[in-house]
């Protein structure tokens, strides 16, 4: 036996080779090129959302959205992967924590509520969608209306994910996107911004070409941060596949849940959220019996990882933090189990035996 924790999306080889001849048709290999559009209008259809701008990754996502909405400063969440927070320190903006909600794993509104009423001098909230389960977007716009501030969601895990009939990314002024091969869609590297504002989405356009204006003069200055037709070719021919590798994960995810929900703690997904499959987070919060876990997997070749480790309000604890109990908690607990497209659901039923065996 020998489960992955991760296995990135393989494409095809002979789709992606005629995408890559059609790229030396056009003698044209970046800058905005034909399947830069093309893929840019598959997405928007596909996550049924407007003003996709896809970027080189998704950690300049996050830094080309902060700049194009004019923020220096945010409250975020200290749980989830570190270029959520390292991004923003990287370009200087000022960063605070707030806690989770030991249930979802997501910035917690009342708390976010209580820091902003503590210290209201932040431009922005920062939030992630962790393991692709939607944050409460509704309570999160209402304190951001209440203290009139912006918005940017961290949805990098959350491709896909819908509440009801609508995508995640339509919530907050803008969300971000990481194509990361580990990510459930990929372009080996890459990402995309989607702004609620057709403005803002022009404004990022000129950041991302080193701030060159449409018309060839000189803006704001900006960053290189373009994706470029090779890579954009990728996500084309993965993407053709995408419906069912979702549908794939998620069942997988669904079989973990049922398997282990009497055994050990899950995170609670929002009621209203569509499952993508990300990842598969359980929580341990004995510190023996998660290492009996970790080992009895890791001799069976199965990979696993304490993810999210550590909690971010530790690691850069020269920035303010409002409390940050339950990311501190959760962090030392939580595990992700191996979940990607090329598993079986015998694959998922080899991981709960042994930990039902050693639990
Ligand atoms: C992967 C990831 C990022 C960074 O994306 P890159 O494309 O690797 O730069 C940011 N935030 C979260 C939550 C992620 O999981």
């Amino acid at each position: 036996m020998n489960i992955l924790l991760n296995n990135p999306l393989q494409p095809d080889l002979n789709k992606l080779t005629k995408y890559l001849q059609q790229v030396n048709e056009s003698h044209w290999y970046t800058n905005f090129g034909p399947l830069h559009q093309k893929l840019t209008n598959r997405l928007e259809e596909y996550l049924g959302v407007e003003h996709l701008l896809l970027v080189s990754n998704g950690t300049l996502a996050l830094q080309v959205a902060c700049k194009a909405l004019g923020i220096t400063s945010a409250i975020t969440t200290p749980f989830s992967f570190v270029a959520t927070t390292s991004s923003l320190l990287w370009q200087g903006m000022e960063v605070a924590f707030s806690d989770i909600d030991p249930e979802s794993y997501n910035l917690c509104p009342t708390k976010l509520e209580n820091a902003l009423t503590e210290d209201e001098h932040f431009d922005a909230i920062v939030a992630t969608h962790v393991y692709g389960n939607p944050c409460n977007v509704t309570e999160i716009e209402n304190v951001a209306k209440k203290f009139n501030k912006k918005v940017i969601y961290d949805a990098a895990h959350a491709f896909g994910v819908k509440i009801g009939e609508q995508s995640i990314l339509k919530f907050g002024d803008a969300s971000t996107l990481s194509f990361h091969a580990t990510k459930v869609f990929h372009t080996v590297e890459g990402g995309a911004i989607i702004f609620k504002h057709k403005a803002d989405f022009e404004k990022a356009k000129q950041f991302i070409n080193f701030g060159i204006n449409a018309d060839g003069s000189l803006g704001e200055p900006g960053i290189n941060a373009k994706l470029n037709e090779y890579q954009c070719a990728v996500g084309l021919t993965l993407l053709d596949d995408i419906d069912a590798i979702i549908k794939h994960r998620a069942e997988l995810f669904k079989l973990y849940c049922d398997q282990l929900k009497n055994i050990v703690e899950l995170p609670i997904w929002h009621s209203k959220a569509s499952y993508n499959g990300a990842y598969m987070p359980i929580y341990i919060a004995d510190s023996e019996r998660q290492l009996k876990i970790i080992e009895a997997l890791t001799g069976n070749n199965i990979q696993c990882r304490r993810y999210f480790f550590p909690s971010l309000d530790v690691a850069y604890d020269k920035q303010k933090s409002f409390g940050c109990f339950s990311s501190q908690k959760i962090a030392l607990g939580a595990i992700c189990l191996p979940l990607h497209s090329y598993m079986t659901e015998n694959d998922v039923l080899a991981v709960t035996d042994i930990i039902k065996e050693n639990i």
